[in-house]
């Protein structure tokens, strides 16, 4: 029987003949110039696309068809910041007692799943531990499934930041953490944090540039690092192929990493006009995570879902990043859509569209921030981001017409990843 496959095998190769499959799509959204084309037909080879046409092809023997003429079609859905090891719950502050990295690896692997059922072929996971990396690899590698994995590993704070693991822990258990576990303080340790990045197979660095909402600490806007760190860091990043993210609330902090050369600045609460030109003239672009705030500020007004501590910062931040990406949109900062996902429940990404549109942005405008733009801060443009010849085969589909409807964005009903079916 091997033998028999084998040799099929290698006849399909001789012959140049492969199985096709054809895609018939009713609407075809074209992200690159926001337009919807009717009646188109995608060819998917392998993992590629290899062509977009006109029409509906008829198959040719052995062919495969998707019949898609009721939905709209558009490339895979690319959420720029996820943490796909966590998920919020009431009890979330304990786990990190609790959880063994096993415990994380099996929750990992169902929330990455909600992501790909969700539309999202590709996430930019922006901080985790080990097992994130882990994941990744098993994806890849096929060994499980879920959506293309683009992780920064460990988060880089400062001692007592936003991504000092032991705030709020008591003497029993507290450890001065270092580079190793993410946090520094001077650029010898910025430097070594990045390279120890690099040593664990990150895919990009993430910084936390000021306080934020859910670690166990009094303020979330403050500056968290100095100029000089940032700077290291970005410098460091870009040795080792490294881009960097950084999660901001406050104005300073904000400042510092955009002048410092971060690729994005995450949230963004505060940010004021000034800090909107800083980010035109560098080029940065914003990942809003608008859905992030709407979520924890919900949660803040449930008693005990948070620690008073961190209710009290929810409430106050949450609300305000609809508004700030509204002004940023409209001052023309690079958007590349992004949720925080685990802040709330995996799989709810999509509803960042709505909020977004509410917000005043156009459906195929955000919908090319979640592709194009997304596509472009990862710097895998030549990979996805667009249904074009040669790029991987991710394609998902929404049943009726999302530009009259943005809700439709929540109700993805076909995924393709790598030209494998994951849903319909
Ligand atoms: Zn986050």
């Amino acid at each position: 029987m091997k033998k028999v496959l084998t040799l099929g095998l290698s006849l399909l190769a001789f012959t140049g003949f492969a199985q096709k499959t054809i895609l018939h799509c009713g609407s075809l959204i074209d992200v690159k110039t926001q337009t919807v084309l009717k009646n188109r037909s995608i060819v998917v080879e392998g993992k590629k696309i290899v062509s977009v046409s006109e029409g509906y092809l008829s198959p040719s023997k052995g062919d495969v068809v998707i019949n898609l003429k009721d939905r709209t079609v558009m490339p895979g859905l690319i959420d720029s910041h996820v943490h796909l090891e966590s998920e919020t719950n009431p009890g979330a502050y304990l786990d990190r007692f609790v959880k063994n990295p096993g415990d994380v690896a099996y929750q990992a692997l169902v929330y990455a799943n909600k992501n790909l059922m969700a539309g999202f072929t590709t996430v930019r996971d922006l901080g985790g531990s080990h097992v994130v990396i882990s994941l990744r690899n098993a994806i890849n590698k096929s060994l499980v499934e879920g959506p293309r994995v683009f992780t920064a590993g460990v988060t880089i704070g400062t001692t007592g930041g936003h991504a000092d693991d032991s705030n709020g822990i008591n003497e029993t258990f507290k450890k001065d953490l270092g580079p190793e576990d993410g946090v520094v303080n001077g650029i010898a340790d910025a430097a070594k944090a990045v390279r120890q990045r690099y040593k664990e197979g990150s895919d990009l660095i993430k910084i936390t540039a000021t306080g934020g909402v859910l670690s166990y600490a009094k303020d979330g806007s403050g500056a968290q690092f100095t100029d000089e760190e940032v700077r290291t860091i970005v410098q460091t990043a870009k040795d080792y192929g490294f881009k960097v993210a950084a999660h901001a609330h406050g104005k300073e902090g904000m400042k510092r990493a955009v002048l410092g050369g971060v690729s994005s600045i995450e949230h963004g609460t505060y940010m004021d006009e000034e800090v909107m030109e800083l980010m035109k003239k560098m080029g940065t672009y914003y990942v809003p995570t608008v859905i992030a705030g709407r979520s924890v500020a919900d949660s803040s007004k449930i008693p005990n879902y948070y620690p008073e501590m961190v209710a009290k910062k929810a409430a106050a931040i949450g609300p305000i990043i609809q508004g700030t990406f509204g002004k940023a949109y409209k001052a023309g900062v690079k958007i590349a859509f992004g949720t925080d996902a685990g802040v709330f429940g995996h799989g709810k990404n999509g509803y960042e569209f709505i909020l977004m549109n509410e917000a005043g942005m156009p459906v195929l405008e955000a919908i090319k921030s979640a592709t194009v733009n997304a596509a472009d801060l990862l710097g895998q443009s030549d990979l996805i981001g667009s249904i074009e010849v040669g790029k991987a085969a991710d394609i998902i589909a929404v049943p009726g017409d999302p530009v009259a409807d943005v809700k439709l964005m929540t109700k993805v009903n076909f995924v393709m990843k790598d030209g494998k079916v994951y849903k319909n």
